[in-house]
Formats: structure tokens, C-alpha cells, sequence
């Protein structure tokens, strides 16, 4: 396993639409098992194919609860929202250093399929339903910065900016 470097913000990579996964491989295995490390190392608690450079649509997730497992997610697909909204703080692994509140569905229904090729489907709310959405926009290059205001988009790109010029902004 290896802890696989970060496109950040400006990566052309994040702004693609991910590829579908054909076949459940030992590739993709190595890649899954590459991405939950890489996640961990950066102390996130989700993290997209395109966010390593591999614009495949595979997701990780571990909300580091007592009552959560983590688990890997391919080709999921988002087919029920919920019509409530809320609104909460979100980071982004590729954005290091800076958050915003977001406003998304409180609810969700994800299908995708398991490591074994198996078909899941998830109802979630609360910071699954949220984390969810953030990580499932990353396959479609979408990034938490497009779904706030354009006002609130430049503060929190200045203080972006701001931080990476002083130098490495701390990660979250
Ligand atoms: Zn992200």
C-alpha cells in the first residue's frame, strides 16, 4: 500500500468527468487500498479516484465514528434526494486549509457496487448523506467551491491563495 500524492485545486484531473469502471480488478483492488491510506495519511474522512489522479469513478469513505465502517463505493450513482436542504460546514482534501457551508438534500439514496462486484444501496443523512454528495460531485469534477456563492467562492479562494503562498496549507 502507498500513500499517493493529492491533485489540488487547478489539477485538471478534478474538473473531469470520471470513467465508469468496467471490471473490478487486483488494479482497482491496489488502487482502493492506495486511496484509504492516502486518506487517512490527510486525515479526511472521504476521497475520490480523481483526487489521487485516476479519473475512475471510485470513492472511499470512513466518517471515523464508533458506529461507522468505512467502505469503498464504485460507479456510485445518487437516485433519490431528499427534497429538505441543509446547510454545513464542508473541506476538501484538494482545497486544503479553507471551508465553507454548503447547502445540499439532507438526504440521499446511493447505489453503487461493492469491492466483490456486488450491488449496495445506501439511504444516509446527516454527514454521510453530505459526505456522500461531496465525493460522488468530485467524479462528475465538480468541487464543494461550485456550490456556494460567488461571493463566498473569492473569500475563500483569497484565503486559499493566501495560505498557499505562506507555504503549504494545512490539510483537512
Ligand atoms: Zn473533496
Amino acid at each position: 500500500m502507498a500513500v499517493l500524492p493529492i491533485e489540488m485545486l487547478g489539477s485538471e484531473v478534478l474538473r473531469r468527468r470520471a470513467v465508469e469502471v468496467a471490471e473490478i480488478d487486483e488494479t482497482l483492488r491496489i488502487l482502493i487500498a492506495d486511496m484509504f491510506e492516502t486518506m487517512y495519511d490527510a486525515e479526511g474522512i472521504g476521497l475520490a479516484g480523481p483526487q489521487v489522479g485516476v479519473s475512475r469513478r471510485v470513492i472511499v469513505v470512513d466518517l471515523q465514528r464508533e458506529d461507522s465502517q468505512p467502505f469503498a463505493l464504485i460507479n456510485p450513482r445518487l437516485v433519490e434526494s431528499g427534497r429538505e436542504t441543509d446547510k454545513a460546514e464542508e473541506g476538501c482534501l484538494s482545497i486544503p486549509g479553507v471551508g465553507a457551508a454548503v447547502e445540499r438534500p439532507d438526504r440521499v439514496v446511493v447505489e453503487g457496487l461493492d469491492t466483490d462486484g456486488h450491488p449496495i444501496r445506501m439511504e444516509a443523512d446527516g454527514l454521510l448523506s453530505r459526505c456522500l454528495q461531496h465525493e460522488i460531485d468530485h467524479l462528475d469534477g465538480v468541487l464543494f467551491i461550485d456550490r456556494i456563492s460567488p461571493l463566498k467562492r473569492r473569500m475563500v479562494l483569497q484565503k486559499y491563495k493566501r495560505a498557499e503562498r505562506a507555504g503549504g496549507a494545512s490539510s483537512r
